[in-house]
């Protein structure tokens, strides 16, 4: 059997606008993500970065890897495109799916009302959740039979690789993987990755195939540190965060500390006794941990209910009766006029207070109007838990405010006197030598790679690595960027 046709109509160029088009046959084909073009590669797909610029003829179903938006924004377009098939996805995407294209949609199409929920009906009627680690047939015909599994990929919750086998008449049933985006190991919440046990071709992410990931098992402690460090000035701690995936595994390290510092309280007998560790005495158990993001809490919520999903580690918590994603001190701020009260409330009394709110890069959304307002007051902190893209608000800030800079926020220059802190070992993506390990772990290495979803670097750097590995195990691959 010939190797099934392949098409990238994203995520080649660049990190962003994932999707993927394999033929099952000479007629029919499917999508395997369907995302929109963000920041530097806004363009790729065309003047319109929600645009399709292929044709949906034929294309039987989408398959969804998870639910980030440069993997499911163009999901909009497919739909007023004309495509009619279902939207597959793994069970916990189904539930975290319409709350991304309701935001997606009023963002970027329209705040009707009525629109909106004409279009989410017509999402939950397409989407099909499907348990992991089962085969489902996809296509069936005499001559060709495709099958599809998905197994946790250990990024977001839901996250899903794609398995692919071709059967039928004359096939020697070839496999093909779709690693979507890989997680890294030691991710609160989500269970670790197993990789594969074979593919014959592989079609590999690489964002970050050219860098190793700071020390991540020891990151919890890291951010208490920071975040201590910061609180001892008193003043509010803002953390920048992105809604879905990092928002959860900050509150569930924050419900750590906590659990930590009321034992230790306990232990002495007096209650609410602030914990003395090093020279910074922080009383934990009285700070409010704001999360000031509707569409965090909503993810929060669903992240909730989706404990099913969760790791060991998460499970063995809700076992001792703990909330981890939603503690006594934690308090979820909706409406926009809280909202603003709490900005002005703590930006005049700089009482000490940690706040999560959207987005990650400071390039929008409620973390904004902290910002605004507590830059310029040396009380206040900034702590970074993620990358910061180069001309974003976040990496201006990262960059020029421990050095008494400036930021431009909303057109207005701000000067910074905050502290301005960064504590890496926070990415969702595997580094390099995970994703060597994806492949490498295999019982059957790939017969072919492609690497895509990276910089060139990125990618070119990868390949080189795989290449090398192959050569060393005295194994057979070919490695290609597409
Ligand atoms: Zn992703």
């Amino acid at each position: 059997m010939k190797p099934p046709k392949l098409i990238h109509h994203g995520a080649h160029e660049g990190v962003t606008g994932s999707c993927h088009q394999l033929w099952m046959d000479d007629t029919y084909s499917l999508l395997i993500d369907c995302g929109q073009f963000q920041g530097v590669d806004e363009g790729l797909g065309g003047e319109d970065p929600l645009g399709l610029d292929f044709s949906i003829e034929g294309i039987k179903a989408l398959v969804v890897t998870h639910v980030h938006i440069d993997h499911v924004g163009r999901i909009p377009n497919l739909l007023a495109a004309g495509f009619e098939g279902p939207i597959l996805c793994s069970q916990p995407s189904a539930r975290l799916l319409p709350i991304v294209l309701e935001d997606a949609f009023r963002l970027s199409i329209s705040r009707d009302q009525e629109q909106l929920e004409r279009y989410l009906k017509v999402v939950e009627q397409r989407i099909i959740a499907l348990p992991y680690d089962h085969w489902f047939t996809l296509h069936q015909t005499d001559a060709v039979e495709c099958k599809l599994r998905l197994q946790p990929a250990g990024h977001v919750l839901g996250s899903a690789y794609v398995e692919l086998e071709f059967g039928g008449a004359d096939a020697t049933s070839p496999r093909v993987v779709f690693s979507g985006d890989l997680g890294a190991p030691h991710s609160p919440i989500l269970p670790d990755l197993t990789p594969p046990e074979r593919a014959d071709l592989l079609i590999l992410e690489s964002t970050y195939g050219d860098r190793r990931h700071e020390d991540r098992a020891h990151r919890r402690e890291r951010l208490q540190a920071a975040i201590e460090r910061a609180l001892a000035d008193e003043g509010t701690v803002l953390i920048p965060s992105f809604s879905i995936g990092r928002t959860q595994e900050l509150l569930y390290e924050l419900e750590e500390i906590l659990h930590e510092k009321i034992e230790a309280a306990g232990a002495d007998a007096k209650p609410g006794k602030p914990a003395k560790e090093g020279a910074v005495d922080i009383d934990w158990p009285q700070i409010p941990i704001i999360l000031d993001s509707p569409l965090a809490g909503r993810f929060t919520k669903t992240y909730k209910e989706l404990q099913g999903f969760w790791d060991e580690d998460a499970q063995h918590r809700l076992d001792e009766g703990r909330k981890p994603l939603s503690f006594k001190q934690l308090i979820t701020v909706d409406s926009h006029d809280e909202h603003m009260r709490i900005v002005d409330h703590l930006t005049e009394t700089a009482r000490p207070a940690i706040v999560i709110a959207g987005n990650g890069m400071c390039s929008g959304g409620r973390i904004l109007n902290y910002l605004k307002a507590m830059l310029g007051d040396p009380r206040h902190n900034v702590v970074f838990v993620g990358y910061q893209g180069q001309g974003t608000p976040g990496r201006d800030i990262q960059t020029h405010g421990p050095e008494g800079g400036f930021v431009m926020l909303d057109g207005c220059r701000i000067d910074i006197r905050a502290g301005i802190d960064s504590v890496g070992g926070y990415s969702a993506h595997a580094d390099q030598a995970d994703l060597v390990g994806f492949v490498t772990r295999m019982k059957e290495w790939p017969k072919a790679i492609r690497l895509i979803h990276g910089e060139d670097q990125a990618k070119q750097r990868l390949a080189e690595v795989l290449e090398a590995r192959y050569r060393e195990a005295g194994k057979e691959g070919d490695v290609s960027i597409p």
